[in-house]
């Protein structure tokens, strides 16, 4: 059975370069749960299906042609082919996102994609309900969390950075604050730390200082030489 680090946290809390880092340390494949939320609210967009409407998105769910595969240290993602890139990262998809996540149908597809993917190996996951619902029995599960404003703040700088919005500090926090005010309130698997789960609040620590904390905190045969 593959090793499995579980990070779940609020937007904009720095999961994703925390896992990204734990999992070149170890060698563990990076999974990034929320880019499959992501296409299939991009592909609903895209095919005029009502991000309002339960049932349309839940019918759709199981359409969307996802692929995956491991590469450069990570699971990449090919949807009819091609690799989403930044048109999954719109403040567009950020508004739609939660409201289509929020939706059986689509969980429990996104759920058995990810547990499926043990079969490349180890995992470092990072998302909403990985330490709660998708492998709550890993020994490895944390979450990590920071104030509304260091998130909005790394969050609006990463947009520019990478050319894809270029929205105030206050509109990427209201954007934040709406999606995780959704996130933590669904009825399926809601955000939320898990019992047991290490907490860890990035608000005044340096990325250095996440990783070590995580990689004290895992089990000493994972991260024996
Ligand atoms: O992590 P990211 O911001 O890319 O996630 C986008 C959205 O996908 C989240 O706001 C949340 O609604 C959903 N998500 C989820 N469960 C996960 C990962 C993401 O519901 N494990």
């Amino acid at each position: 059975m593959a090793n499995v680090i579980a990070i779940d946290g609020p937007s904009g809390a720095g999961k994703s370069s925390v896992s990204r880092i734990v999992g070149q340390r170890l060698g563990y494949l990076h999974v990034d749960s929320g880019a499959l939320y992501r296409i299939i609210t991009w592909q609903c967009l895209e095919n005029g299906v009502n991000t309002d409407s339960p049932e349309e998105i839940g019918a759709f769910a199981e359409k969307v042609d996802i692929e995956c595969r491991p590469e450069n240290g990570a699971i990449a993602y090919y949807v009819g082919g091609e690799a989403p890139g930044n048109r999954i990262r719109t403040p567009e998809i950020n508004a739609h996102a939660s409201k289509v996540a929020r939706e059986k149908p689509v969980r429990d597809r996104i759920t058995a994609i990810l547990r499926g993917m043990t079969r490349y190996g180890n995992l470092v996951i990072e998302g909403r309900d990985i330490t709660t619902a998708v492998f709550p029995d890993s020994p490895a599960r944390f979450y990590l969390t920071a104030s509304a404003e260091a998130r909005a703040r790394r969050r609006q700088k990463e947009e520019v950075e990478k050319g894809i919005a270029n929205q105030s500090a206050e509109a990427v926090k209201a954007s934040l604050l709406a999606r995780d005010a959704i996130d933590s309130t669904r009825k399926y698997a809601p955000l939320k730390k898990a019992d047991g789960a290490i907490e860890i609040d990035s608000s005044d620590l340096t990325l250095d200082e996440v990783v070590e904390t995580v990689m004290r905190a895992l089990p000493k045969e994972w991260t024996a030489a």
